[in-house]
């Protein structure tokens, strides 16, 4: 059965299809039509419902679509549902980062917990949805680490390691993420409502 990740980043695409083996799993590219939603949600799971809802509407098929954030303790869970625009502009990673550090400068290096979050969603186009949600804890380094993945990932230190998540491999980081967590937990539940 076909289903629509409501996203254009192929990573997203290749690790979906990898958790929810047995579904057609396709990307926002075969549905030209269907433009950027935005996320005027204020938590993650709104997010991630009404972009999985957009996408069931538009697309006329089953559809996938995940929110997902860096929440700081010490900030009360900020930047969280803003981590892609801390600093003003979407996606300016490296401001966002250099914000958030100036921010928390005069805090204590044991205070510096945080966790990553992602909420995945899944809408039928009946309106029936599902939204589960998958953490990462951890806490924040001061001095950024690492060339892998993206965002945050260069400042952030998984509770029980030492490397930074810019540090692990990809895959090692897909099989501990947050994201990775709810697209795990997504899949018994999509399977079931899919198929029921
Ligand atoms: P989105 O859910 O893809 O829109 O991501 C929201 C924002 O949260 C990203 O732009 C990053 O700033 C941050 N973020 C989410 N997941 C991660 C991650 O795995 N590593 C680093 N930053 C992340």
């Amino acid at each position: 059965m076909k289903v629509v990740l409501a996203t254009r980043n192929a990573g997203k695409i290749a690790e979906l299809r990898r958790i929810l083996a047995g579904f057609d799993i396709v990307g926002l590219e075969e549905f030209p039509s269907i433009g950027e939603i935005a996320e005027t949600g204020v938590t993650f799971e709104e997010n991630a419902l009404l972009k999985a809802h957009a996408v069931a509407q538009g697309s006329g098929l089953p559809a996938v679509a995940d929110d997902s954030g860096l929440c700081v303790d010490v900030l009360n869970g900020m930047p969280g549902v803003f981590s892609a625009r801390w600093a003003g502009r979407h996606g300016a990673d490296l401001a966002n980062l250099d914000l958030l550090l100036a921010q928390v400068s005069d805090v204590p290096d044991d205070k510096l917990a945080a966790h990553f979050a992602c909420a995945a969603a899944l809408a039928l186009p009946s309106g029936e949805s599902r939204v589960v949600e998958g953490t990462l804890p951890g806490r924040l380094v001061r001095s950024p680490r690492g060339a892998n993945g993206f965002g945050y990932d260069p400042i952030f230190v998984p509770e029980g390691e030492s490397r930074t998540t810019a540090e692990l491999a990809p895959e090692e980081k897909d099989a501990i993420s947050h994201r990775g967590r709810a697209f795990r937990a997504l899949a018994p539940v999509a399977r079931e409502l899919l198929t029921s």
